[in-house]
C-alpha cells in the first residue's frame, strides 16, 4: 500500500520556493532612510541577494549534505562582484568601503546558506593583514588571483590548546637558512582543506603578543597535512585541523616584519565583527521570514497561526531586536568608515546581534512546530548554524572581557 507524503516536496525543499518570498517580511522592520539607502548600494544588495536567490538558494539542501559546493562558485562569486567588494581595484578588488562588505555578508546570509557563505568569505579575514602589512611582491603574487576567484584563501590563527588566547599561540617557526620551519597544529580553520593559501599566526618569538608573525603557507608544502572535521551546522563549508611537521617555508613568505603578527590580526578585528554582526543579521532576517511565512499560513483550531497574539508577539519581538541590531550596525558602519571604530562598540553590538540570532532561530522553529525539526527545512538549517557565531570570531565572553576594558570597568 503506498501513502501520499504528508510534506509536499516543495515544502521540504523549502529552498527551492525560497524566491517566492520576496520582497520578504523583514524588509518592512528597517525600511527607511539610513546610510545604506543610497541608490547606488540599493542595487548592490539587488545584485548579491539576487546571486545568493539564484547561484545558492537552490542548492542548498543539496550541497549541505554533499558537505561541500562546487569550485566554480568562487568564479561566479567573483564575477558577480561578491569576492572583490570592499577590496582595493589596485589588487584586484572591485572596490567600495565597509558597507558593501557588510551587504555581502546579510545577503548571503540571508537568502543563500551558512556554509556556502562562510567558504566563499574566508578570504575577508584571511587576506587583509596580508595587504595590510605585506610587501608589493607578495600581495599582487597571492590578492589578484583569490579576488578572481582562482584560488583560496585562509586565516589560521586558533589552536587545539584554545581559540580564545590569541598571545598564546604554540604553533612556532625557527628561522633556517632562507626558511623558516613550522611545527605545530591549528583547529578549526574555516576553509581549511580547500584554501590554497593560509595566512598562519606562528610564534617566531619570546612569549605574548609581540613573539608572534604571520607567514603565508601555500598547500602542498612538505610537512602541512590538513585533516577535515565535521561541525554541527555550516556543513558545506569545509572545517580542518592542519598540522605543520618541520613544514619548510620560504622566508619571503613572510607577512610584515616579525613580531608583526598580533598587530597585523588586530587590524582587522572590528572589520571582522562587523561582518560578523551583518552575517547574524541576515540570519535573524531569515528565522522571521520563514517564521511569518509559516505562521500565515499554517492553521490551528481551525484559523491561521498568526492570527494568535501570542504568535504575532513573538514575531514582533523578533523585529524589534532585528531592528536595534540593524540600525546599531548601519551607525557602527559609518563611524568605522570615518575612522571612528570603537572595538567595544563593536564587542557588543557583535554580542547582541548573535543573541538576537539565537533567539529568532530558536522562536522560527517553536512556530514551526514539528515540521521545524525535519532535515532540510530551512529554520532547521538556520537553527542547527546559530551557535556558531557566538563562538567563532570571538566568543561572547572574550568579547564582553574586551569592553569592559575599554570601558574602563
Ligand atoms: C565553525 C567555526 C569556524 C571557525 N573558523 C576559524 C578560522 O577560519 N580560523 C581560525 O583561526 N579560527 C576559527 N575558528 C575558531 C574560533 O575562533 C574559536 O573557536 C574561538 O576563538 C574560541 O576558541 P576555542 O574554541 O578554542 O574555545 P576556548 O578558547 O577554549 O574557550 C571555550 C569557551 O570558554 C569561554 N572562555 C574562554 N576564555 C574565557 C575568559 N577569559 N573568560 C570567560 N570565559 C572564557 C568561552 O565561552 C569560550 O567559548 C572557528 C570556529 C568555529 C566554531
Amino acid at each position: 500500500m503506498s501513502y501520499l507524503p504528508l510534506i509536499p516536496n516543495s515544502y521540504a525543499e523549502s529552498d527551492r520556493t525560497l524566491p517566492e518570498s520576496i520582497p520578504s517580511s523583514a524588509d518592512r522592520i528597517t525600511a527607511g532612510e539610513s546610510p545604506f539607502a543610497t541608490s547606488e548600494l540599493a542595487s548592490f544588495r539587488e545584485r548579491m541577494r539576487e546571486f545568493a536567490r539564484t547561484c545558492i538558494a537552490p542548492y542548498a539542501t543539496e550541497w549541505d549534505e554533499a558537505g561541500t559546493f562546487p569550485l566554480d562558485l568562487y568564479r561566479q562569486a567573483a564575477h558577480a562582484g561578491v569576492i572583490g567588494a570592499g577590496f582595493d581595484p589596485a589588487y584586484g578588488g572591485t572596490g567600495g568601503d565597509i558597507r558593501h562588505t557588510l551587504i555581502v555578508k546579510e545577503e548571503l546570509a540571508r537568502f543563500g546558506s551558512g556554509g556556502v557563505r562562510v567558504g566563499l568569505t574566508t578570504h575577508s579575514i584571511a587576506l587583509p593583514p596580508l595587504l595590510a602589512l605585506g610587501n608589493e611582491t607578495l600581495k599582487r603574487r597571492i590578492a589578484p588571483a583569490v579576488l578572481r576567484g582562482e584560488k583560496l584563501m585562509a586565516l589560521a590563527v586558533s589552536e587545539p590548546s584554545g581559540g580564545s588566547d590569541v598571545a598564546g599561540i604554540q604553533t612556532h617557526a625557527v628561522e633556517d637558512g632562507d626558511h623558516f620551519v613550522v611545527n605545530g597544529r591549528k583547529l578549526f580553520i574555516s576553509t581549511g582543506i580547500r584554501a590554497d593559501y593560509y595566512t598562519l599566526a606562528v610564534r617566531t618569538g619570546g612569549p605574548g603578543k609581540a613573539g608572534l608573525s604571520l607567514l603565508l603557507v601555500e598547500r602542498g608544502t612538505p610537512g602541512f597535512l590538513q585533516h577535515p572535521l565535521k561541525k554541527m551546522g555550516w556543513w558545506s563549508s569545509d572545517t580542518a585541523e592542519l598540522v605543520f611537521d618541520n613544514c619548510r617555508v620560504p622566508r619571503s613568505n613572510l607577512i610584515g616584519e616579525e613580531g608583526q603578527g598580533f598587530v597585523g590580526l588586530m587590524k582587522n578585528f572590528n572589520q571582522e565583527r562587523l561582518g560578523n554582526t551583518a552575517i547574524v543579521l541576515g540570519a535573524s532576517k531569515a528565522c522571521y521570514d520563514e517564521a511569518v511565512h509559516w505562521a500565515r499560513n499554517r492553521l490551528v483550531f481551525g484559523e491561521a497561526l498568526i492570527g494568535k497574539q501570542v504568535t504575532r508577539h513573538k514575531l514582533v519581538d523578533m523585529a524589534t531586536q532585528i531592528q536595534a541590531v540593524d540600525t546599531q550596525l548601519s551607525l557602527l558602519a559609518w563611524r568605522f568608515s570615518r575612522g571612528q571604530a570603537d572595538a567595544a562598540q563593536i564587542a557588543m553590538t557583535k554580542n547582541i546581534a548573535t543573541e538576537t540570532y539565537e533567539r529568532c532561530a530558536n522562536e522560527a522553529v517553536q512556530i514551526h512546530g514539528g515540521h521545524g525539526v525535519l532535515r532540510h527545512n530551512r529554520v532547521d538549517r538556520l537553527f542547527r548554524e546559530s551557535k556558531m557565531l557566538s563562538i567563532g570570531g570571538g566568543a561572547a565572553e572574550i568579547l564582553k572581557d574586551l569592553a569592559a576594558r575599554q570601558l574602563g570597568l
